[in-house]
């Protein structure tokens, strides 16, 4: 599903404030469990994440043409293949693990623009949503370094409202009704 949106440039510079906000906090909780993500098997660009904005596609879409134009193509190349191979394992009932294909080398390409579970992913944290509050544990990594370490408060909660708020407006001002579910390799294919 291809999405148009005329200049959302106002609306990706809030965005972004709010990503400054969100990596500040998370790297808050990184030092305080001394933890620091150096890369491991379980590499969570492998994970098939879904991305359910389209302020976050935009942002996506911003990054990746920035990338030299033969960048672009080795990436819609990978994507396409990630695509191809996704639906095969689905056929074939098999767990999904794929490299994301904006990850050349343990790169991210648009490590500025990369989306908002990009920069969550790993420590643990909680949410209070309708009432709830729910607590999600780390990454492996992650929970094997702090094994015996007390629970540092990370709420999510705050950048979730916020990035909700923004992509409220942004639909409004597009005309969009939809919701959208699409992972990274999908976007790609739409660019
Ligand atoms: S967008 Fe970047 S950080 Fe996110 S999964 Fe892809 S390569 Fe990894």
């Amino acid at each position: 599903m291809k999405i148009e949106i005329e200049n959302p440039d106002p609306f990706l510079e809030q965005l972004k404030k709010v990503y400054i906000k969100m990596d500040a906090a998370y790297n808050n909780a990184a030092a305080h469990y001394g933890f620091e993500c150096r890369g491991c098997p379980d590499n969570c660009c492998l994970t098939r994440f879904f991305h359910h904005t389209v302020l976050e596609y935009a942002y996506v879409k911003k990054g990746f043409f920035l990338l030299k134009p033969e960048i672009q193509e080795d990436v819609k190349k990978s994507a396409s293949d990630v695509c191809r191979k996704t639906s095969e394992l689905q056929k074939e009932n098999k767990e999904i693990r794929l490299m994301c294909p904006l990850n050349f080398k343990g790169l991210c390409q648009i490590y500025e623009y990369r989306p908002m579970i990009c920069r969550l992913h790993g420590i643990a944290h909680e949410l209070h949503w309708s009432g709830k509050i729910t607590y999600g544990p780390g990454c492996g990594a992650f929970t094997d370094h702090t094994k015996g370490m007390n629970y540092y408060k990370f709420d999510r909660t705050p950048f979730y409202i916020e990035i909700a708020d923004l992509e409220n407006e942004l639909k409004k001002r597009a005309g969009i009704a939809s919701k959208i579910k699409m992972t990274i390799a999908e976007m790609i294919e739409t660019f």
